[in-house]
C-alpha cells in the first residue's frame, strides 16, 4: 500500500469513526424531542421563539435567521462546491462513511467470488497489479454475510441517534428496552441497508447521492479540474497489463476513458496506485497520474469533440522536469 492510500485510509476510517460519534457528543444530530438541531455541542435554533414571545425585536430575528440559517447553510454548500469545482468528489473518496463501507465489501466479494460486484459481467483476473493472486474462495460468504449485517446494524442505529438522544438510544439498546417504534427503526433499517449494502450500493453513489451527484456536476462543470489523466502517448505500455486499473476502481470505471464516462470518479487513486505497480520497472513510470490546469483538457475537453493535444510536461517523470 502506497502513502497516500495509508493516508486516504486514515481519513476513511477517522470520518467513520465521526459519523458514529458526532451525536454521541452533540457535534451534530437533530433531535426529534426537542424539534431543534445540535450543532458542536451547543442548541441549534433559529432564536425565533424569542420573537414570538417579545422578548427580541424583528431586526434581531432577522439577524438569527441569517446568521444561525442562511449563513451555516449557504456556507457549507459553497465550501463544498468550491472543493469538488476544483478537485472533484473529494468527499466521497476520502472522507464518506457509505463509501469505506462500498469499498470494504468489494474487496472481500473479490475474495469471495471473484468480482467486487455481484451485477459485474466477467470475473476479475486472479493476478493482481502487485503480480500477488486472489484466488475467490466460496468460505469468503460466512465473513462477508457477518460484516455486511454488521455494517447494516451500524448504520441503522448511527441514524437513529441522529434523531433522537444517543443516551436514550444506546440506554434501551444496552438493557433490552427499546421501544416499539424505535425496534421497528432498527429491524427496518438493519434490512433496508443490508439490501443496499449488497445489490446496490454502487447504484446508490452513482445515481442516488444526492451529495456525490451535486459533487460531480461541479467537477464537470471546471474543464481544467483535477482528473486522473492518462498518457495516451504511451497506451502501447499497457499491452502487457490485464487493465489492472479498471479492475481495481471500486466504482468499476474505466480510467483511460474520457471525464465524462468519469462522472462518477470518487478521486480514490486507486487506479493510479495500481498503475505505479504494473510500470514499476517502467523507466517512464505510471501512465496514470492527477492532473489539472492545461494537462486536464486532454481528459475533459475531449468530452467535447475536441482533440487536444497534451502538453508534454504532463507525463514526464518528476526528475525529468
Ligand atoms: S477512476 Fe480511479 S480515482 Fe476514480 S474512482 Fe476509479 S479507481 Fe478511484
Ligand atoms: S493504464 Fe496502467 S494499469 Fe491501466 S491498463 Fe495501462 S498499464 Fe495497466
Amino acid at each position: 500500500m502506497t502513502n497516500i492510500q495509508r493516508y486516504r485510509l486514515l481519513t476513511q476510517a477517522g470520518f467513520f469513526v465521526l459519523f458514529i460519534l458526532a451525536p454521541v457528543f452533540d457535534l451534530f444530530r437533530l433531535d426529534l424531542n426537542l424539534k431543534h438541531f445540535f450543532f458542536l455541542g451547543m442548541h441549534w435554533t433559529l432564536g425565533l421563539d424569542d420573537f414570538v414571545t417579545g422578548k427580541i425585536d424583528s431586526t434581531q430575528a432577522a439577524l438569527n435567521l441569517l446568521l444561525r440559517g442562511a449563513l451555516p447553510i449557504f456556507g457549507t454548500i459553497a465550501l463544498g462546491v468550491g472543493v469538488s469545482w476544483k478537485y472533484g468528489r473529494l468527499y466521497c473518496g476520502w472522507l464518506c462513511p457509505h463509501f469505506s463501507v462500498v469499498e470494504t465489501i468489494n474487496q472481500l466479494m473479490h475474495r469471495t467470488i471473484g468480482k467486487q460486484s455481484l451485477w459485474d459481467q466477467h470475473d476479475l483476473p486472479e493476478k493482481n497489479a502487485d503480480g500477488i493472486r486472489t484466488h475467490p474462495n466460496k468460505f469468503y460468504w460466512l465473513v462477508l454475510l457477518p460484516l455486511v449485517s454488521a455494517f447494516s446494524f451500524v448504520w441503522a442505529l448511527a441514524l437513529l441517534t441522529y434523531l433522537l438522544p444517543p443516551v436514550e438510544i444506546y440506554g434501551n439498546l444496552w438493557h433490552g428496552a427499546l421501544t416499539r417504534n424505535q425496534s421497528v427503526f432498527l429491524s427496518v433499517g438493519t434490512i433496508a441497508f443490508f439490501v443496499e449494502f449488497m445489490f446496490a450500493r454502487h447504484l446508490f453513489c452513482r445515481y442516488a447521492c444526492a451529495v456525490g451527484l451535486f459533487q460531480s456536476l461541479a467537477w464537470m462543470a471546471n474543464r481544467k479540474a483535477m482528473v486522473v489523466g492518462f498518457n495516451r502517448h504511451r497506451a502501447a505500455d499497457c499491452v502487457d497489463c490485464n487493465a489492472a486499473c479498471n479492475n481495481i476502481c471500486p466504482m468499476r470505471l474505466h480510467p483511460r476513458s474520457i471525464k465524462r464516462q468519469m462522472f462518477t470518479c470518487t478521486q480514490c487513486g486507486q487506479c493510479i496506485d495500481a498503475c505505479s505497480k504494473v510500470q514499476s520497472g517502467n523507466p517512464q513510470g505510471t501512465l496514470l497520474k492527477w492532473v489539472e490546469n492545461d494537462c486536464a483538457l486532454d481528459k475533459s475537453a475531449r468530452d467535447f469533440g475536441q482533440h487536444i493535444d497534451i502538453p508534454t510536461h504532463c507525463y514526464q517523470p518528476e526528475n525529468k522536469r
